[in-house]
């Protein structure tokens, strides 16, 4: 089985799976909703602080393959996370999806973690279709406004394009 073949894999088992899927009262929750127009992906978002951590999170939506099960992979590698570790695996991800051209014509077999992103590099294909990818950052984006209304996060963190010394993800 080839390493697209487990990314697939991965992508598929989180799409009729999908985590934490659900709703939280709001308030005291925040709720966030996303359009992805696009694509027609749709997402809102519940997410619940308690002492500065993701203490809970729930999404309920509809959508492509790859906006809902970015969606579910995301709430779990969030959940749990404090805001500032959340921000950075909201960046990490980011960075991770603008990845230049030039290194995908390598076809470098990334090993899972390499990033610090887990299966999340499941998606990495997904920067080959640039169309897509407006679908895999549909839940990040609610997420990264999410942290704001809720005034848990200081400042919003807007990833750039520039380049980033991957090691800096890592765990
Ligand atoms: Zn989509």
């Amino acid at each position: 089985m080839s390493l697209e073949d487990v990314y697939k894999e991965v992508i598929l088992d989180h799409y009729r799976n999908p985590r934490n899927r659900g709703t939280l009262e709001a308030p005291p929750a925040t709720m966030v909703e996303g359009f992805n127009p696009l694509c027609g992906d749709e997402l809102t978002l519940y997410i619940s602080i308690e002492d500065g951590r993701i203490a809970d999170l729930k999404m309920t939506g509809q959508g492509c393959s790859i906006s809902q099960s970015s969606a579910s992979m995301m709430t779990e590698a969030v959940a749990g996370l404090t805001v500032q570790e959340a921000q950075e695996k909201i960046d990490a991800f980011k960075q991770m999806m603008s990845v230049k051209e030039a290194e995908l014509s390598g076809e470098e077999e990334a090993e899972f973690g390499s990033t610090g992103l887990g299966e999340l590099e499941a998606l990495k294909g997904v920067v080959k279709f640039p169309v897509r990818i407006k679908c895999a950052t549909l839940s990040w984006n609610a997420l990264a406004q999410g942290l704001v209304e809720t005034g848990s996060a200081t400042t919003f963190v807007e990833s750039e394009d520039g380049d980033v010394d991957p090691s800096h993800f890592r765990d």
